[in-house]
């Protein structure tokens, strides 16, 4: 499809800080957007329907995959998570960059879709770090975060085929990192 080389997928494992990486590079560069996934999920506190997430429920979710509205989806500790189509096709193809932030099997799956795109992996200086981050954001229970930590160390081992790695140490400068991977990336043909 026209237009993949506008298209970034950022993942790291959950707890690494890539949202906060993330929000900072489109604070920076205003150009730069980011989609808005939908997912069966409780909301978080702080977080907006529409701007954090589309929260749906689980029939809602079912009738979007059915409709063709959802172009990658998968089921993460419990709960479905998937990107919509219409969140990016149109920011391609008006050469606006978009960035993705979603776990690898999702990011497989968008590569294999639209194998122009960029895949970006976020990583925790160490997994001690990756822990601690985890329980400093107090908002899930000791089941949920040994089942993200878990998934955490599969999704680093299952890292190796992205396009691009970077490290979460001070979030400023991984911000910077990412810019220069899409400024490198636009620069070059589809
Ligand atoms: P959280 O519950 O922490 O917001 O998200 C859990 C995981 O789901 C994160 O790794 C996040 O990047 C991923 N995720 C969010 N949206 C999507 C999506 O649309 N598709 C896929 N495959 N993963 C997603």
């Amino acid at each position: 499809m026209k237009g993949e080389k506008y298209l970034f997928v950022v993942s790291g494992p959950s707890g690494t800080g890539k949202d906060t990486v993330v929000s900072k590079l489109l604070g920076d560069h205003k150009e730069i957007k980011k989609t808005v996934s939908a997912t069966t999920r409780a909301m978080r506190e702080g977080e907006v329907d529409g701007v954090s997430y589309h929260f749906l429920t689980k029939d809602q979710f079912k009738q979007s995959l059915e409709a063709d509205g959802i172009v990658e989806y998968t089921c993460y500790c419990d709960n479905y998570y998937g990107t919509l189509r219409s969140e990016i096709e149109r920011r391609m193809q008006a050469k606006q960059p978009v960035i993705l932030v979603i776990e690898v099997e999702g990011a497989t799956n968008i590569k294999k879709l639209y194998p122009g795109s960029t895949t970006i992996f976020v990583l925790p200086p160490n997994m001690e770090e990756l822990e601690r981050r985890l329980r400093l954001r107090g908002s899930e229970d000791e089941e949920t975060i040994q089942k993200r930590l878990r998934r955490a160390e599969t999704e680093i081992a299952r890292s190796a085929n992205y396009d691009e790695h970077v490290i979460n140490d001070v979030v400023e400068d991984c911000a910077d990192r990412i810019f220069t991977i899409i400024q490198n990336r636009l620069a070059k043909p589809e």
